[in-house]
């Protein structure tokens, strides 16, 4: 095993810094440094002033085709394929860089959570990077959007064009329920 050098686990701590303010979840920070975990949690108290939330990363796909969350997904995606295309970074940056990019797209209110946080985000590029997930161009407007790889997709209506009304019982459900309580207020919050 070959000696860390002190320039390389500075910048270690200065990514783990920059993942941890923008919301990124102990696993995220484990696979994406080689910090030990002490030092990360150390890391992240500091930081936070509080421990890092305990538990597994949701992970499935599924939440990713979820009509506001697959909106969100799908813009957040098209960023980081630009920029994996255009721009010369990969890996852990373009995640990074991506993700910035998208808070100034849907910029969240002061103190509210974006729809997709940053560790959703790097875990739907590993999603895209094992190909359970790709994009598909919506027939209607053209853009390319968030889909099960194994689904069909020829004719494909994204979220936008086509708001779910085909629906099964679920989303009756749901919808009954807001239509009874219509005065409250949305939450973003899945
Ligand atoms: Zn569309």
């Amino acid at each position: 095993m070959t000696k860390k050098s002190v320039v390389t686990e500075a910048q270690e701590i200065q990514l783990a810094i920059e993942l941890i303010n923008l919301g990124a979840r102990l696993q995220l920070l484990e696979s994406e440094t080689s910090l030990s975990r002490e030092r990360l949690l150390k890391l992240y108290k500091e930081l936070k002033g509080v421990s890092p939330p305990k538990g597994m990363l949701p992970f499935s796909t599924d939440w990713f085709i979820t009509w506001q969350p697959n909106i969100h997904s799908s813009l957040f995606i098209n960023i980081h394929k630009y920029l994996v295309e255009h721009a010369q970074i990969s890996g852990i940056e373009a995640v990074m860089k991506a993700y910035k990019l998208y808070l100034e797209q849907v910029e969240p209110e002061p103190g509210g959570e974006p729809v997709l946080s940053l560790t959703r985000a790097w875990t739907l590029v590993r999603f895209f990077e094992s190909k359970m997930l790709e994009t598909a161009c919506c027939s209607k407007c053209g853009g390319e959007f968030v889909v099960h790889r194994l689904d069909l997709n020829h004719d494909y209506t994204c979220g936008l064009c086509h708001m779910p009304s085909r629906a099964g019982k679920t989303r009756k459900a749901r919808e009954d329920a807001a239509s009874a309580s219509a005065s409250a207020p949305a939450s973003t919050q899945a």
